[in-house]
């Protein structure tokens, strides 16, 4: 019997598994998830969901012996666990990028190595190492691995700064030069398994305290920086030999310089607009990669603006009504934390 729809099997049940599975199930794909918090809100949007940690055979053989390809949510899955998958099931995207981009370091010397820009760094494994590091400051020292929305940063004015730090040196960090911002912009992509991709326009993003705070289309940016950001994250897709949707964070210094931020080998939170600005957002199009659909021509309805919902804010979005052109997104946290994102709302401009 041929199997029309596979059976997806998603790692992790956050928000961003959480839209995975809603857009697989527009598409009539079964998912089952893969979460160490039983707690993950992913369980109000999947068809059957895994409560266990990551690193246990039996659960790992037992998830993937129910489904027929895996994808995840976040990058920083052990490793082991998604190479050990991937002897079982096919993994996208594959689990050797995940290698290159975990590492703040490992991540910006393959940007360089490819002839894209980044921000001046160095890699930061004891005091010393930041002693002769002067024309890095001021700047900001970044965990290598396992750093989001700001955490495992310290943003330092200069050298006599990093003392008062306590910093563990069992560590490796990064430190990058600070850019005085014009602008940050992101680039959403997907590329697919014959190598053909579908890219959205840039889209611009506004941070508080490193968290993002708003993204809106269009960015307000020329055409040459419009082109050379897709351009790069197309050549970075390609080089990955990636497959599904991923990001590139870029800055946009004072002097117009495009400088490449970061890569999230995942769905992004700056994406979130396009479930309502597109025909096609990027969670419908990273499961049609990734379960080997077809791809669908881009349309985009709207220019849009999006909101972050961090924290307590969200029992004020609960509580409000909405007309037509906004769509709140609540992400059903059972705990409400401080700095966590919690929803989103899309305001579109009609
Ligand atoms: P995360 O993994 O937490 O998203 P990022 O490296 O993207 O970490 O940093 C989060 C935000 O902090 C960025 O989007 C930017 O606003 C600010 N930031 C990070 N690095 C720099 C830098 N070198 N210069 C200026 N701003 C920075
Ligand atoms: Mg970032």
């Amino acid at each position: 019997m041929v199997k029309l729809k596979p059976v997806l099997g998603i790692i992790g049940g956050g928000q961003l598994g959480s839209m995975l599975a809603n857009a697989a199930k527009k598409l009539k794909i079964k998912t089952i998830v893969l979460s160490d918090d039983p707690k993950a809100p992913a369980k109000n949007f999947c068809d059957e969901i895994i409560i266990s940690e990551y690193e246990k055979q039996k659960t790992i053989e037992d998830f993937a012996s129910k489904v027929d390809v895996v994808t995840f949510e976040f990058e920083n899955i052990p490793f082991k666990v998604l190479e050990y998958i991937s002897k079982l099931k096919p993994v996208f995207p594959k689990p050797s990028i995940n290698q290159i981009v975990q590492n703040r370091f490992i991540e910006k010397e393959f940007i360089n190595n490819i002839g894209i820009k980044t921000t001046n760094y160095a890699l930061i494994s004891n005091q010393s190492d930041i002693a002769n590091k002067e024309e890095l400051f001021p700047g900001l020292l970044k965990t290598c691995t396992l750093g989001y929305d700001g955490k495992g940063q310290f943003v330092l004015k200069n050298r006599e700064e990093t003392r008062e730090l306590k910093i563990e040196f069992g560590k490796e960090y990064i430190l990058e030069k600070k850019v005085n911002l014009k602008k940050e912009i992101s680039v959403v992509i997907t590329r697919f398994l014959n190598n053909d991709f579908t890219i959205y326009e840039p889209i611009e993003n506004l941070h508080i305290n490193q968290i993002l705070d708003k993204s809106i289309i269009p960015a307000d940016i020329n055409k040459n920086i419009f082109e050379k950001a897709q351009q790069q994250a197309k050549l970075i897709a390609e080089k990955l030999d990636y497959v599904g949707t991923m990001c590139v964070e870029y800055f946009i210094d004072e002097k117009n310089n495009l400088l490449v931020n970061e890569i999230a080998p995942r769905v992004h939170n700056s994406g979130h607009l396009t479930i309502n600005t597109h025909n096609v957002s990027q969670f419908e199009n990273h499961i049609r990669a990734v379960c080997n659909l077809e791809k669908v021509e881009l349309k985009k309805f709207c220019n849009a603006e999006m909101i972050n919902i961090i924290g307590e804010e969200i029992k004020t979005y609960r509580e409000k009504s909405y007309s037509k052109n906004e769509f709140f997104f609540d992400y059903l946290k059972s705990d409400i934390k401080e700095k966590r994102k919690m929803g989103h709302l899309t305001i579109l401009k009609l």
